[in-house]
């Protein structure tokens, strides 16, 4: 800012290193190492401003702040005049003829100091801050409300009592040596990047611990000399939408720490800002003028010069910027500025707005984008307001990102139910199970105990856009009672809960919504990322209804449809059933005839709307007894279907069973058993395309087998595939292209990918499972390890959101070298839920993939992720 030749008081930093440094050899060895260096740069400091620290008459006083590489606000400790003591405050009366401001400052120190250096702010928030209680207490006896109330007199009072309680509390005099203070206040400041809250900060936002924070030391500028002096925050764009107005917030004769802290109302700085604010306030244009003017309108002649500079700060860091500035005696000085935190939807239209204005070109509007941000403005989102006021229960993963608010159901049939009355509802579920599809679909959200981030409620609440909190460990779910116990608070079916899927938070009752909205910036910005990104971005889709979402967030096909979603509706579920309790390939082979014409029709439905675009559809994958019925009445109902006994249908249910079932009869097993399943399934996609081909449709249809780990396993199911084909082909008198292909998702698959290559068309890597198989973690168990696993730093992230590229990420790596070795046309794509996660679509693009696959609502996220990888 200097150097630019904005006013800023001189100051010295102790860069990022030191705190390192700080941290490894400890805090008497390093104010030893580092006294020589601070004593010369004070020195400077009181050459340029022509007073001396510590000195009586003619005294220097500082600000010691942290400056941490990345914006972390408010959460570590500030010390703003220090160098006061009983005699400086007097020999600063004299120098500003001013003893209000001199004892005001002074009164402040001490409490600032004491506060953070002394240890004296309680550490329980509900706890009063022991100079709070003697404030109160002074003010009450003034009969006054407000501190700048408070007389010369009064503000010695608080010193005074100030110090006593300082004694009282740590068993020592206050310190009175400048330099004694400042090294208090400089491993305060160090040891602030380590206290809770900075730690928490920076685990949400992904700041690395060893970046350190650096500590600058700055003469002090004044805002409380009186009414002609000022201090205040202000941002260069609006931070909330983005629109490119100079806004923020400014208090005559007050110190920084007086902004945030609330204890005055603050005014706006510009004139607009402040009309806005006073019909939001319901506050009259004759009451805004005379109480609460606009720097603008109070201070012109500064607001000038401060909006001058806001604008010259701006373009020199290209960026919008968050600055905090004062005003000492008629002159402005700024403290600092930094690039400023911002919504979603403000990223956005900021990054759109610099590209139009010129400030920034067109890569670096997209690497403006914080990808996973984009989320925000894609699902119903809390009001901020509501949410302040909201009772927070507890927290989980956040599997599905959004804000639901509704009745709390604990059953799928209930779910449907309520829904269908007009309630809106929550489903809290220990787990959930393809069975509760049904509920899932018409609930506002779903709140697990158990799961994963991969687990099925979070895959299956992504995919439909759906709100998830999954591996709530701290619910205690009563499906007996139909309650729920969190942390002492018991709740009962029909009681409202509200979830926050992109936090995790769980709260008590009704939070207000809000649904997204797309707008224009949004669309141009995804144009731009088109025009970069190398990867495609197609979809996982299981219904039309999904397949449009995608399309309208501009995927470019379908990379994984799960067929096994599409039978647990009405009618089909029964067939489905009917097929699998069945005793024999004939009567299986009737079930499935049943079902052949509904999946027909969804095939056709997705390949529609997915006209001219490929479509991956995956055969039939999870194990079996998740079909069929566990409960008695379910099973005594397919028993009179079937015009079997329930004995014969429990027996063919307990023969399911399976110890576990993610490694057992599923995936391509399936196929290769019973392959009058994959004929069915062949025959429902290629007939959807043939008879779309008669319509005029173009489709490109893609049949993928699961869970291949074999060469053998594929080249069977290929064949039965093949000649149902050509089968169908003979009958209908025509043919439409089609490729066959493979998931890898088991190891063995990907160190033999040059050989399953041979017959495999394409590659489609699902990662759910190659991740649970590589790290040998039960996609749906680690909930209750993870989080000790993150806690020790075994794991730095969840390798079932974030792709592990060392190793999951090795074998994506190979098995893409390898099977294009052996068939260099290969095509290669991810379809696991790795494929919307911005890291792990850049690496899908550095070894070279066609495609990532990825939930409809996370296409864009996806989308920008490629382009940035391309850039
Ligand atoms: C996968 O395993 O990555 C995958 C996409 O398949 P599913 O999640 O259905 O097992
Ligand atoms: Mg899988």
């Amino acid at each position: 800012m200097n150097l630019i030749g904005v006013p800023v008081p001189p100051g010295f930093t102790i860069t990022t290193d030191v705190c390192n440094e700080y941290y490894r050899i400890g805090k008497e060895k390093m104010v030893e190492l580092l006294q020589d260096d601070v004593k010369k740069a004070v020195a400077h400091v009181e050459m340029l401003m022509n007073s001396k620290f510590g000195d009586v008459e003619n005294p220097l006083l500082v600000s010691v702040r942290s400056g941490a590489r990345a914006s972390m606000p408010g959460m570590m400790d500030t010390i703003l005049n220090l160098g006061l003591n009983d005699d400086v405050v007097e020999g600063l009366t004299r120098k500003t003829g001013n003893p209000r401001f001199a004892w005001d400052s002074y009164r402040r120190f001490v409490q600032m100091y004491g506060d953070v250096v002394l240890g004296m702010k309680p550490e329980n928030k509900e706890d009063i801050d022991p100079f709070e209680e003697i404030i109160e207490d002074v003010k009450k006896a003034k009969g006054v409300k407000l501190d700048n109330e408070l007389e010369v007199e009064d503000l010695k009072e608080l010193v005074k009592r100030f110090k006593a309680a300082v004694k009282k509390q740590t068993g020592k005099d206050f310190p009175t040596c400048a330099y004694d203070q400042l090294w208090g206040a400089i491993c305060a400041v160090f040891d602030s990047w380590m206290n809770e809250r900075a730690i928490l900060y920076r685990k949400m936002e992904g700041i690395p611990a060893e970046w350190g924070t650096a500590v600058n030391v700055q003469a002090m500028v004044f805002g409380n000399m009186g009414d002609t002096s000022a201090t205040g925050v202000c941002f260069s764009r609006d931070a909330a939408t983005g629109e490119d107005l100079f806004n923020g917030e400014y208090l005559i004769n007050a110190q920084g720490e007086d902004v945030v802290a609330g204890i005055r109302t603050p005014q706006q700085i510009t004139k607009i800002g402040s009309q806005r604010w006073a019909e939001l306030a319901g506050v009259s244009e004759a009451d805004r003028v005379a109480k609460y003017p606009s720097m603008e309108e109070a201070m012109p002649e500064i607001y000038k010069e401060l909006d001058e500079i806001q604008t010259r700060l701006e373009n020199h860091y290209h960026d919008m910027q968050d600055m905090e500035f004062t005003v000492q005696d008629g002159k402005l000085w700024f403290l600092q500025t930094r690039n400023g935190k911002r919504t979603g939807s403000a990223m956005v239209k900021i990054a759109m707005d610099l590209l139009r204005q010129g400030m920034i070109d067109e890569k670096t509007a997209i690497k403006r984008i914080d990808a996973n941000k984009l989320d925000e403005l894609l699902h119903p989102i809390f009001d901020k307001e509501a949410l302040k006021k909201a009772k927070v229960l507890t927290r989980g993963l956040p599997a599905s990102p959004g804000a639901a608010t509704g009745q709390i159901v604990f059953f799928a049939d209930d779910a449907a139910e309520w829904h269908a009355k007009g309630h809106h509802v929550v489903m809290v579920r220990l787990e959930t199970s393809p069975e509760d599809l049904a509920g899932m679909a018409v609930a506002e959200g779903i709140l697990t105990a158990r799961g994963g981030m991969t687990s099925h409620a979070a895959v299956v609440a992504r995919g439909m856009g759906k709100c998830c909190v999954s591996g709530a460990g701290a619910l205690n779910v009563d499906y007996k009672n139909r309650t729920v116990e969190i942390d002492g608070v018991k709740l009962k079916e029909g009681d409202y809960i509200s979830i926050n899927g992109s936090t995790g938070e769980v709260y008590e009752g009704e939070v207000h919504t809000k649904a997204a909205e797309l707008s224009g910036d949004f669309a141009d910005l995804m144009t731009l990322a088109d025009k970069y990104a190398r990867l495609k971005v197609r979809t996982n889709a299981d219904t039309p209804h999904d397949a449009q979402s995608a399309r309208n967030f501009g995927a470019v096909g379908i990379g994984l449809c799960r067929t096994e979603h599409m039978f647990f509706e009405g009618e089909k579920i029964k067939a489905m059933r009917e097929m699998i309790l069945a005793e024999n390939a004939e009567d299986r082979k009737k079930a499935l005839a049943k079902i052949l014409p509904y999946q027909q029709d969804d095939f056709k439905g997705i390949l529609r709307v997915m006209a001219g675009y490929p479509v991956t559809v995956r055969l039939l994958d999870p194990p079996l007894h998740e079909f069929v019925p566990h409960d008695e009445k379910g099973q005594q109902e397919m028993a009179e279907a079937m015009g079997v006994s329930l004995a014969y249908i429990r027996q063919r249910v307990e023969a399911l069973h399976e110890q576990n079932p993610m490694l057992g009869h599923r995936g391509c097993r399936l196929g290769n058993t019973y392959p009058e399943i994959t004929q069915m399934q062949t025959r429902a996609i290629l007939g959807a395309a043939l008879d779309l081909k008669k319509e005029g449709v173009e489709t490109h249809p893609e049949i993928m087998v699961p869970l291949t780990g074999i060469l053998y396993e594929f080249k069977e199911q290929e064949t039965v595939i093949r000649a149902e084909a050509e089968a169908l082909f003979a009958e209908r008198g025509d043919r439409i292209d089609f490729l066959v292909g493979t998931m890898i998702e088991v190891p063995r698959a990907a160190l033999t990918a040059d050989r399953i290559a041979t017959s495999a068309e394409f590659f489609s890597f699902g990662t759910n499972d190659l991740t649970q198989m590589t790290f040998g973690y039960s996609r749906d168990d680690i909930a209750s390890f993870l989080p000790i696993y993150l806690h020790k730093k075994i794991l730095k992230v969840d390798p079932f959101q974030v792709l592990d590229q060392k190793g999951v990420g090795s074998l994506i790596r190979m098995a893409t070298e390898k099977g294009r070795s052996v068939r260099p046309t290969l095509k290669c794509g991810i379809c696991g839920e790795h494929g919307g996660e911005p890291s792990s679509v850049k690496f899908c693009h550095k070894v070279g993939l066609d495609y990532v696959s990825c939930s409809p609502f996370r296409v864009p996220i996806a989308r920008v992720a490629a382009a940035q990888a391309a850039i």
